[in-house]
């Protein structure tokens, strides 16, 4: 199935100058959302894995998903201030300031899924704040990885994607 024939790209959203991958259409077709799942694990072993943390807020819709599909559980990465207390929390610059991350700590072997990997400093802040929290992430993927705008790796291997640009 071409997945990525049906990734919607929007020119200057949100800001003029970037190029935005839509995962909708992906999202709303039963068929296609179905094997974007499959392929999001296809590299591991899902043994391996307890819980599936979903970054906000596609990656809650993907990794909610990915956790019914395989029977798992879930854990939410939200912005700063949406969790009630008590929270880890983390934070990391973007390119115009700073932002934060926060969950709940607890136990697991976690999987770490977004939709789109850009410069990776989201996935990289979620994948540290995964083990201060108490997890021990064992595996990540996201849906897109943007390969030209980072260079990121999970124990030595490029960050499992579905689709690369
Ligand atoms: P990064 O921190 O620069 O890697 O940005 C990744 C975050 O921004 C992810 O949580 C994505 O949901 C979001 N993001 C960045 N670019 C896109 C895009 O083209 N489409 C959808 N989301 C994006």
């Amino acid at each position: 199935m071409d997945l990525k024939s049906l990734i919607h790209e929007v020119q200057d959203f949100p800001l003029p100058g970037i190029l935005f991958r839509d995962i909708s259409p992906i999202l709303a077709s039963p068929t296609a959302l179905h094997a974007a799942l499959d392929q999001m694990v296809a590299h591991m072993d899902l043994n391996d894995i307890d819980l599936v943390a979903g970054i906000e807020s596609r990656g809650f819709i993907l990794g909610a998903a990915l956790a019914a599909r395989f029977d798992k559980g879930f854990v939410a990465v939200r912005k700063a201030g949406k969790l009630p207390p008590p929270v880890e929390a983390m934070s990391y610059d973007l390119e115009y300031g700073k932002a934060t991350l926060e969950m709940r700590a607890g136990q697991g072997r976690i999987l770490v899924v977004d939709d789109v990997l850009a410069t990776g400093g989201t996935l990289a802040a979620a994948i540290e704040l995964c083990g201060r929290a108490g997890y021990e992430v064992v595996n990540v993927s996201v849906l897109i990885n943007l390969e030209n705008l980072n260079a990121m790796r999970f124990r030595g291997e490029p960050i499992h994607a579905v689709l690369t640009y």
